[in-house]
């Protein structure tokens, strides 16, 4: 038996007369950026997380510039994020002219460590961006805390956590606005690039709209010099299918992950992504730790199955990001992280005997 990391081919068969209608209207159309398509998909979207407005972009990395850029963050500005992250968190960041400032993660959730949030926090820092990361909420409760008492806005990296929630409410509920990445692999992924911002906030909404369209305001009349981040109809098209899966894959997701836990519970040396109380994970990615992470991992690939790591290199250990000066040890949860980390195979139509297969060969290394 094989087990891939992801199957976006089994997803495809399940859903192909739907998407290959919805295709064929957006050809018809002729309508292929913007339009009604795009807006349909962001209306359902922005509903599906109870906030007032959604801007469709082409990705996530988009999403996270287009929705700093909208607050007005550029040079001499600091942007508080995590180094355990996947990199167009800082990137966006960096693409403003302004520095990320990195805090560790906890360790039993692997997201933004409040405790340590606090000291980040300088007369420079304009904004507070958790991520949601492998797909559970990062604490909001005490986030907003720190941020209200300090006066600075929450933005969330919500790029992994499509429906995921905290304390009853909606990731993209949170923060000013709220970013997410809809690539392929995602737990709702497009067939190409695609990304959007979720806000409740009117401005920040108008002033997207104008950025993500050159500055427009009306044809030809540019208010200000913005770029084409634009989401396109057949993405939107695709999405606005697959939406309406997504609550119950996200449902398949959860289940998986029960699985794993009650099959791995106590095997060897294994860590199991702990959950927070409050939070409602919906398991993008699937994260074990080990020890012998790397043996284990080579074991598993000789028995069939495809794992993965996410990430390897914390930010503030990688080359593009030494001139902000972090050292190794500055970091030390997300460095165990990176060191330690195994992304088992999830993706809704995981099937339980490959779960059962999956568990038995981690079984297996340890005897
Ligand atoms: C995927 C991802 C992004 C970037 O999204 P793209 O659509 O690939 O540009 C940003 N942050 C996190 C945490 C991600 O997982």
């Amino acid at each position: 038996m094989t087990v891939p990391f992801v199957d976006l081919q089994l997803q495809y068969a399940s859903l192909k007369a739907e998407i290959l209608t919805a295709v064929e209207g957006v050809m018809e159309s002729a309508q292929f950026v913007l339009g009604k398509t795009v807006a349909e998909f962001e209306g359902r979207f922005a509903a599906a997380h109870r906030t007032r407005f959604c801007v469709g972009v082409g990705s996530g990395t988009e999403a996270l510039h287009i929705l700093l850029w909208a607050m007005e963050i550029g040079n001499g500005d600091e942007v508080v994020t995590v180094p355990q992250t996947f990199i167009a968190t800082a990137e966006a960041i960096s693409l403003t002219g302004a520095r990320p400032v990195f805090v560790d993660i906890d360790p039993e959730t692997y997201t933004m460590d409040p405790e340590r949030l606090e000291q980040a926090i300088t007369p420079r820092t304009k904004a507070i961006l958790p991520v949601h990361l492998y797909g559970q909420p990062a604490a909001m409760d005490v986030i907003l805390d720190v941020a209200i008492r300090n006066g600075v806005p929450v933005i969330e990296d919500a790029c992994q956590a499509h429906l995921a929630q905290f304390d009853g409410r909606f990731v993209g509920e949170f923060g000013l606005g709220a970013a997410f990445s809809f690539y392929p692999g995602k737990n709702l992924g497009a067939y190409g690039e695609a990304g959007a911002v979720l806000t409740n906030d009117e401005h920040l909404h108008n002033r997207m709209l104008m950025l993500r369209d050159h500055g427009q305001t009306e044809k030809y009349k540019h208010k200000v010099p913005g770029l084409n981040y634009r989401l396109d109809a057949l993405q939107a098209a695709i999405l606005t299918v697959k939406l309406q899966h997504l609550k119950s894959w996200t449902d398949k997701r959860r289940a998986h992950a029960a699985m794993y836990r009650s099959l791995l519970e106590g095997v060897g040396d294994i860590v199991l992504p702990a959950e927070n109380i409050m939070a409602t994970h919906v398991y993008h990615l699937f994260v074990i730790q080990s020890g012998h992470r790397d043996a284990l991992r080579a074991h598993m690939q000789t028995a069939g199955i495809a794992t993965g790591l996410h990430y390897p290199v914390p930010l503030h250990l990688q080359e593009a990001y030494a001139f902000l000066g972090y050292a190794p040890g500055d970091f030390p949860v997300s460095e165990q992280v990176a060191a330690h980390g195994l992304s088992l195979p999830m993706f809704a139509e995981l099937r339980a005997d490959q779960i059962e297969h999956v568990c038995d060969t981690i079984r297996s290394f340890f005897d």
